[in-house]
């Protein structure tokens, strides 16, 4: 039979040591030496782990460093081409465009209800000073709209500052 040293010891003479054992013993011998494997998997697992990341962060330091290296490279010899050659360098960032302020929509947007209300109110009664027959509406609504309109019942035309002109159409 093959001798098998562990520890010292024969695989033979272990095996008659834990077969002497009681029941209870070689149960906690299993445990244990089943916890032993476990925790030597875990530990080689981390090891291993850690060589991995050791190995990936210096690879990735010596990346940066020859990227570092090549950028310092390039704009010395850029700096040195612009140098020689007297161009003037261009202008990596140029002045951000002004801004319209915002301010504008907001006074536009006050205007505008101010205006509407106003063409609301204004259609009041009025009265050609010429006939003296009331306005219509489409005669209202014509005024406000293009600022002029002509009495429907003599003609005489009307502007928006109800003003009548004396020349009749
Ligand atoms: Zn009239």
């Amino acid at each position: 039979m093959m001798e098998v040293y562990i520890f010292g010891l024969t695989w033979q003479a272990i095996v008659e040591w834990f077969l002497a054992q009681p029941i209870y013993a070689q149960v906690f011998v299993l445990i244990g030496v089943f916890a032993v494997l476990v925790l030597a998997v875990i530990l080689v697992y981390y090891i291993l782990k850690g060589v991995a990341y050791l190995v990936y962060y210096v690879l990735k330091g010596v990346y940066y460093l020859l990227k570092g290296i090549g950028l310092l490279f390039y704009k010395t010899f850029e700096g040195l081409y612009y140098l020689i050659s007297g161009k003037p360098k261009p202008q990596l960032n140029p002045a951000p465009e002004q801004q319209v302020p915002p301010q504008v929509k907001q006074e536009e947007e006050l205007i505008v209800p101010i205006l509407k209300s106003e063409q609301i109110v204004r259609p009041e009664v009025v009265y050609c000073s010429e006939c003296g027959n009331r306005f219509t509406d489409s005669m209202i609504q014509t005024i406000s709209e293009r600022g002029v309109a002509y009495c429907i019942h003599c003609g005489n035309k009307k502007t928006q500052d109800h003003q009548m002109s004396i020349e009749s159409q």
